[in-house]
């Protein structure tokens, strides 16, 4: 009771200091098919609408100040040893990652936006780089926007733009320019941090690395990203955006590699597709664009790249178009499926960085796992190369371990139908495809020390076993992407060992484990 009280009196002191709370009486109850529109709904939710979790609070902050006032305030009351601070950016996360249950939801949105361009002059160079600094809660698309009147632009981008600064930076932001200049994360100059403890902090590869690349695919677990210093190029004017078709899997991938080994395409992703809804009969689209601004040098380089690949060039797809409807792609996409309603549905999405040698068995299990159900297989499948130099390891995403350089992005961006409901046998099923996929995809490979030690015992027991081969059988050391896990052993697999670095960052920045508990990795400490 006294708990409760002193709850209630906390709460009306920060609702008096901020002026900026809205406040629910919520808990943490199944979503009522009634919910009528209030502040929360759509705290409550997000893109992948399969789970609900009902805050007590949302915060719409003005400044990292005010984030700073709040987590300062969490930390240092006993009374509010339960309290955890979600950030949350567009909301687009598939799995609950930017919810907090009965806890406090920060709308990194209501930052006031901030983009801001600028130039440094690198140290014994003459050489400078210009740069944009976006807030955190700012979106790509309206950084694009904003740069494009300078004509410049950051290199590195996601397929879809309207995901906050903080959001993909908080996960690694990988479109098909990663092969060529690395994920988002890569091309970060300095942030602007609140910590869990509520210390404003600016960070960069030379000041306080630490918090710095924790925070680069920290998954919102050190700090609040509140300002990203983003690297900047000239903008192109144009993009020649090509597609050709395959049928043989090999001959594809075998193109997509050599486009990464040419060098010359400014974006480079690929494609699995149906060619009925449901029919096991299969073809890959690979798809690469090349900017230009001159256009007979475009159309050489595009000649040149076309006479390097298996196919054959009659059967590529051509069209010609600006630089931003290019990287605004996915746009016309979204309004098409919410005209249809088919954009607020569930996404049981599937993300994941599969070992270049494994990437063929990978196909096959995809391909067996969810054409042997009766789900759907609407949404896109997107499987491309890129490669691992261009990330840096000292920043908190994870990568295969694998010692080849590159690696494939598989992303199953599953679609399903509005009737799936959370706990519905139709979603439970796309969820057990996806766990089975992870459990084969992301096990351990079978070494040859193994393998050696399973054919000892079977000429031992002289058990008629039969042989299999380390590239056929066991794990594929394969790691998810935007990762989802129901508790920390998951977690603890997942970053290997990146995990006790982890930790310790986080026993740092964020000791009481107050912030992005949706991502199920710390459990708060009183
Ligand atoms: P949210 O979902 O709001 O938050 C994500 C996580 O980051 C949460 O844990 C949250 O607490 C934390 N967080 C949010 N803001 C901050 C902040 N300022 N500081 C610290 N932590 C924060 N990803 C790619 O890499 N490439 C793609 O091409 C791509 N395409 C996508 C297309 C669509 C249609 C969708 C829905 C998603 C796509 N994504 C892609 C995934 C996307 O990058 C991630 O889901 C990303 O987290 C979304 O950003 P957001 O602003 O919605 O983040």
């Amino acid at each position: 009771m006294p708990s409760l009280l002193l709850s209630l009196q906390f709460k009306a002191l920060l609702l008096h200091a901020f002026g900026l709370f809205v406040s629910s009486s919520f808990g943490a109850h199944p979503l009522p098919t009634n919910l009528s529109p209030s502040p929360f709904a759509n705290l409550t939710t997000d893109y992948g609408r399969i789970i609900f979790n009902y805050p007590t609070e949302a915060l719409q902050p003005k400044s990292p100040q005010d984030i700073s006032q709040l987590l300062k305030s969490i930390s240092s009351s006993p009374t509010h040893n339960n309290v955890t601070v979600a950030p949350r950016g567009a909301g687009h996360s598939t799995y609950g990652q930017a919810q907090a249950l009965d806890g406090t939801v920060i709308n990194i949105r209501s930052l006031t936006p901030y983009i801001q361009i600028g130039e440094v002059q690198l140290v014994a160079s003459e050489n400078s780089t210009v740069y944009v600094d976006a807030g955190g809660g700012v979106l790509w698309i309206e950084v694009l926007n904003e740069t494009l009147k300078h004509g410049l632009a950051p290199r590195s981008w996601t397929d879809y733009l309207h995901l906050t600064v903080g959001g993909t930076l908080s996960n690694a932001g990988i479109s098909g320019q990663a092969y060529k200049y690395g994920p988002q994360i890569a091309n970060v100059m300095e942030l602007d941090v609140v910590t869990g403890k509520g210390d404003i902090v600016t960070c960069s590869e030379k000041e306080n690395s630490e918090l710095f690349y924790g925070a680069l695919g920290g998954l919102g677990q050190f700090g609040i990203i509140t300002r990203a210093r983003i690297v900047l190029e000239p903008a192109p004017q144009r993009v020649k955006w090509t597609r050709i078709p395959y049928d043989d899997f090999n001959q594809f991938t075998a193109d997509e590699e050599q486009l990464i080994n040419l060098g010359d395409v400014n974006y480079l992703e690929g494609f699995i597709s149906f060619k009925d809804n449901n029919s096991s009969d299969v073809y890959y689209t690979l798809e690469f664009a090349i900017y230009y601004n001159n256009e007979c040098d475009a159309q050489k380089t595009l000649d040149q790249v076309l006479s390097q690949l298996n196919s054959s060039r009659s059967i590529a797809s051509i069209t010609d178009v600006s630089y931003f409807d290019f990287l605004n792609r996915v746009s016309a996409e979204e309004q098409s499926l919410r005209r249809n309603g088919l954009w607020e549905v569930p996404h049981p999405w599937l993300n994941l960085f599969v070992p270049r040698d494994q990437i063929r068995r990978f196909k096959d299990l995809l391909l067996q796992t969810i054409l042997g159900s009766n789900t759907s297989v609407a949404g896109p499948i997107i499987v491309y190369p890129t490669l691992k130099d261009k990330w840096n390891q000292n920043m908190s995403a994870v990568l295969p371990q694998a010692k080849e350089n590159i690696f494939y992005v598989a992303s199953v961006l599953r679609s399903a139908p509005p009737s799936c409901t959370p706990g519905s046998p139709c979603l439970e099923s796309f969820l057990n495809q996806n766990q089975k996929i992870i459990e084969v995809a992301t096990a351990k490979p079978t070494t040859n020390k193994t393998m050696a030690m399973v054919d000892a015992t079977s000429r031992k027991t002289k058990t008629p076993m039969s042989h299999p081969r380390a590239e056929d059988e066991g794990g594929m050391g394969a790691k998810q992407y935007l990762p989802y896990y129901k508790d920390q052993n998951g977690w603890k697999l997942h970053f290997g060992e990146k995990w006790g670095r982890f930790e310790e960052l986080k026993s740092r920045f964020d000791p009481l484990n107050i912030l992005a508990p949706g991502q199920r990795i710390f459990q708060r400490k009183p």
